[in-house]
């Protein structure tokens, strides 16, 4: 297993020993970063070739080609005169964690703070960026090990980082909002260009999560074959899972994409017997029966195919004794309150569906309750300015199928579960609606 290591040493002591925040232990570790060229006759450098090369998708939750993404920040740079203008791309790193479950970034952060920062330089590089910033939410820890591997390596760096702190909210570290905010300090999503094309301050912007930078920084070390040499085919190369819940050992894994689910789990100890299902990608992802997800692969694909996702990497196991429908109810109240309040769909949608979750959960409804609850989902989908009311929508609509036969048991007014406890964290609560993106999310 452990020869799927590429990221981050499995074994905890073994990263303490080798304390990777040193800029010399992390160069001794994985080798200097070579010189990368900078773009020409508007193509990205090319390290975009090797990332192409290289198969690498983004490990933010979307799982977009990372090389195509290079490719239309310079071309759209080209196309609009910007480069000439001296108006020059930007690199956003995305380690906010929006997804609350997900912890991967920040391990992968504290442990080899170095990597990411590589991967931004590459980046910033490859396609001809004058500014790079690194965004964590306001008041996380990973600041100050920022600020010292940043401040440690600042004669090496040919593109000045800094890090940015948008407030911790849900639909904050969407990519529009990350570049909204970097502008002008209100982190909510923008409609319509997306920040290849119109960005910070109007600039090309990348924005790519932090994982998918350290990937980038190997894969300029050591070639898209190598990255590509293991994995799927279709997503290659390793990824950093969050695994908890019902486990015997919740952490942060690095494994080889395509590798089955239950290996996941093995890693981790196991799931606890009566699991009652999983809760994949985080709370913008799905719910999955318990045999459908140990069926999958950790790959898009074959996650997709059970009904799952992957998302940005998690896999939480739902305790035996909780409510699957009381958790649900939680999570789309937490996901309502989330809303940056722009779009009708999402400010009032949100909020209609998690009330009639809310009754379901608490078998207070008859079949007519959840025929309107199915109705104003269909009404949902598509219509916000971000993907956050698709997100939670899937989420509500994997939810209640996964978990059919306790739908039924709460319409006859029972419920299995042994324990009203909530069991699945969520952030401090919002009221519902919030609905004030000009004072929220600044
Ligand atoms: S869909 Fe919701 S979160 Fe997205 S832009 Fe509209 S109001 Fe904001």
């Amino acid at each position: 297993m452990t020869d799927h290591v590429r990221l981050l040493p499995a074994d905890p002591a073994t990263r303490r020993l080798l304390d990777l925040r040193r800029l010399e232990a992390h160069t001794a570790h994985f080798g200097p970063l070579p010189t990368v060229p900078g773009p020409k006759e508007g193509r990205p450098g090319p390290l975009a070739e090797q990332v192409g090369i290289a198969g690498l998708r983004g490990r933010g939750g979307g799982w977009f080609p990372t090389a195509r993404k290079l490719h239309a920040v310079v071309e759209s740079a080209g196309a609009k005169g910007a480069i000439a203008r001296g108006n020059k791309p930007v690199v956003i790193a995305n380690a906010m964690e929006g997804e609350h479950l997900s912890n991967k970034d920040k391990v992968l952060i504290t442990h080899a703070p170095h990597l990411v920062l590589d991967g931004i330089q590459a980046a910033a590089t490859t396609i001809g960026a004058t500014s790079a910033f690194i965004a964590v939410h306001r008041g996380s820890p990973l600041v100050s090990i920022l600020d010292l591997a940043i401040a440690e390596r600042a004669r090496i760096d040919s593109v000045r980082v800094e890090v940015i702190t948008p407030p911790e909210r849900y639909v904050a570290s969407e990519e529009t909002a990350l570049a909204h905010w970097a502008t002008d300090g209100v982190a909510v999503p923008v409609y319509g260009a997306r920040p290849f094309q119109k960005g910070m301050n109007g600039r090309p912007t990348l924005v790519d999560n932090a994982e998918t930078l350290a990937h980038l920084a190997l894969i300029t070390r050591h070639g898209g074959a190598w990255f590509a040499s293991i994995g799927d085919p279709q997503a290659p190369g390793t990824t950093l899972v969050t695994v908890a819940g019902a486990v015997t050992h919740a952490g942060v894994i690095e494994v080889a994409t395509g590798t089955p689910v239950v290996d996941i789990l093995a890693r981790c100890g196991g799931a606890a017997i009566g699991v009652r299902g999983f809760l994949t990608g985080g709370y913008g992802g799905a719910w999955a029966r318990t045999d459908d997800v140990l069926a999958a692969q950790w790959t898009p694909v074959s996650m997709a195919a059970q009904g799952a996702v992957i998302g940005a990497g998690v896999l939480w196991a739902l305790e035996p004794d909780s409510c699957p429908l009381r958790e649900l109810a939680r999570i789309a109240a937490y996901m309502a309150g989330e809303s940056a309040g722009q779009c009708g769909p999402c400010r009032f949608g949100l909020p209609s569906v998690a009330d009639d979750l809310s009754l379901l959960a608490t078998a207070h409804v008859g079949p007519e309750d959840t025929h309107r609850l199915h109705e104003r989902l269909a009404l949902i989908v598509g219509r916000g300015g971000c993907k956050h009311p698709d997100g939670t929508a899937r989420l509500i609509s994997t939810g209640l199928h996964a978990f059919q036969d306790e739908v039924a048991h709460h319409l006859n007014g029972r419920c299995s579960a042994r324990t009203t406890a909530p069991s699945i964290p969520l952030p401090p609560g919002r009221s519902i609606p919030v609905a004030r993106a000009g004072k929220d999310f600044k």
